[in-house]
C-alpha cells in the first residue's frame, strides 16, 4: 500500500545512483570487514535491480557509468584521502584525477580532485521504481493512492481513507514517514532539493567542454556531506542537487523550494559557464530519512510488526537488500547477511523535540557552511 502512485516517493524522485561501495553519507563502516560485507551487499542489490530491469524490459537508463567523488575546495581533498584508505584495506580499484582529466571527462573545470570508481550504476529513478513494482508477482496486490491513516500496533489492523484492513504482519517501509506510526524515535526526516535542465542541444552540446573526446552520462557525489550531487544524463540534461534542510512536518514550503532552486543555479552556474542560457526545466524536494550514527531501522517492532527505515540517503541500494533480507527475516531463514544487518541496525539515540529540531538545525547550517565552493 503507497500513499501515492509508484515512481512519485523519493525512490522515483531521487539521483539515481546505485552505490556499489560504501558511501561518504553512510559512514557506519569503521573496519575493512565491515565495508566489504556493505560493498557486497551493494553488489547484491546492484545485480538483483539488474536482473528485474533486464527481465522487465522497460528502459530506466541503467549505465555502470562509474561515480567521481570530488573536491573544489582544497581543505576538503582529506576527505578523498580517507576514501581512498577505505578502497585500498577492501581491495577496490580506483583512479585519482586531476584538473584537467576531470575536465577533459566532465566538461567542467570545476573540481580540482576526484576519485574515480567504476562499479556505481545511474539510472532513472522514476523508471526503475516502475520497472520493479512491474515484476511483482501476482499473488501481490498493489494498492497505490492508499493513505494509511493509523496502524492499531497491537490488533494489527490498517485504517485507510475507505477500509479497515486486518493483516497477520505489517511490514512498514515508510522511511522519514516512519516515526507517524510511532514505531521509532531515532530518526531524522530531512529534505533535500533537484533541478534537472532541458536537453541540451547540438549547439550548447558543442560547447560542453569535453565533447570531442565524446562526452559519456556521468555522476558525481561531492567530498563533503552537504555538498551538491551533479550528473550529465543519458539524454544530455544536467542535474543538480544540494541543499539539506529539516522539516519536522514533513513537508516543505514553496518558498524553501524556490531558494534552492536559485542555490541550484548559482551552483549550475560556478560549473557551466558556458551553458549559462540552458535553463532548468524541473525543480523539486524529496526526504531522506537519517540517523546519528547511520545505521538503518531494521526490527520487528512488536510481534508481526516489521520495520524498515532511515536508508541515510543511499536508499536505492541499501533499500533493495534490506527488502530482500526483511522477507528472508519474516520467513525465518537465517544467513551471514542477515546476521550481518540485523548487528548494524541499532540507529542511536538521539533527544526528542525541541531539541532534536534544533540540533538539526544548527548541524545542517554548519555543514553547509563549512561545504563552501563545494555546494
Ligand atoms: C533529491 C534526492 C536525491 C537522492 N539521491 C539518491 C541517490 O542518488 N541514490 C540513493 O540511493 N538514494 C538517493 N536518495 C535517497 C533515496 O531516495 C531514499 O533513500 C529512498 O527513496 C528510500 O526508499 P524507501 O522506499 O525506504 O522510502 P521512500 O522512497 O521515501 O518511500 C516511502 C514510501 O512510503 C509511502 N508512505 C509514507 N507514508 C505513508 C502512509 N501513511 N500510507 C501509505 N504510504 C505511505 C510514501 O508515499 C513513499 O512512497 C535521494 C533522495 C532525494 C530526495
Amino acid at each position: 500500500m503507497d500513499a501515492l502512485e509508484v515512481g512519485q516517493g523519493a525512490s522515483g524522485r531521487n539521483a539515481g545512483f546505485i552505490i556499489d561501495l560504501p558511501h561518504n553519507l553512510d559512514p557506519t563502516e569503521p573496519n575493512a570487514e565491515v565495508n566489504t560485507k556493505v560493498r557486497d551487499l551493494n553488489s547484491f542489490a546492484i545485480q538483483r535491480l539488474k536482473r528485474i530491469q533486464e527481465q522487465q524490459g522497460l528502459d530506466v537508463s541503467w549505465h555502470k557509468a562509474g561515480k567521481y567523488l570530488a573536491a573544489h575546495e582544497e581543505k576538503h581533498f582529506s576527505g578523498l584521502t580517507d576514501f581512498v584508505n577505505t578502497l585500498e584495506a577492501i581491495g577496490e580499484p580506483y583512479e585519482i584525477l586531476n584538473e584537467d582529466m576531470l575536465a577533459e571527462r566532465l566538461g567542467t573545470h570545476y573540481y580540482k580532485r576526484a576519485v574515480y570508481t567504476s562499479g556505481n550504476i545511474l539510472v532513472n529513478p522514476a523508471a526503475l521504481a516502475i520497472s520493479v513494482a512491474s515484476a511483482l508477482p501476482s499473488n501481490v496486490t498493489l494498492l497505490e493512492n492508499t493513505p494509511v491513516q493509523a496502524i492499531d500496533l497491537t490488533n494489527k489492523i490498517i485504517q485507510t481513507p475507505k477500509a479497515r484492513l486486518n493483516a497477520d504482519t505489517i511490514v512498514l517501509a515508510t522511511n522519514a514517514f516512519t516515526e507517524k506510526f510511532g514505531v521509532s524515535n531515532r530518526i531524522t526526516p530531512i529534505f533535500t532539493y533537484a533541478s534537472l535542465t532541458r536537453q541540451l542541444n547540438d549547439n550548447e552540446m558543442k560547447n560542453f567542454k569535453g565533447i570531442e573526446q565524446g562526452i559519456e552520462p556521468w555522476g558525481l557525489t561531492s567530498v563533503h556531506p552537504a555538498g551538491t550531487t551533479v550528473r550529465f544524463t543519458s539524454d544530455n540534461r544536467i542535474f543538480i542537487r544540494n541543499t539539506l534542510n529539516y522539516q519536522p512536518h514533513l513537508s516543505s514550503p514553496k518558498t524553501v523550494l524556490d531558494k534552492a532552486k536559485a542555490t541550484h543555479r548559482k551552483s549550475y552556474l560556478a560549473r557551466f559557464p558556458q551553458l549559462a542560457d540552458v535553463p532548468f526545466e524541473y525543480t523539486w524536494g524529496g526526504m531522506i530519512c537519517v540517523t546519528m550514527n547511520h545505521e538503518p531501522v531494521f526490527k520487528e517492532h512488536t510481534s508481526g510488526i516489521y520495520v524498515m527505515a532511515a536508508m541515510n540517503g543511499v536508499g536505492v541500494a541499501k533499500g533493495t537488500y534490506l527488502g530482500h533480507y526483511m522477507a528472508e527475516y519474516i520467513c525465518g531463514k537465517e544467513s551471514p547477511e542477515l546476521d550481518f544487518i540485523l548487528t548494524h541496525s541499532a540507529p542511536s539515540w538521539i533527544p526528542p523535540d525541541p531539541l532534536r529540531s534544533i540540533g538539526a538545525y544548527i548541524r545542517l547550517s554548519f555543514e553547509e557552511r563549512m561545504a563552501k565552493g563545494d555546494i
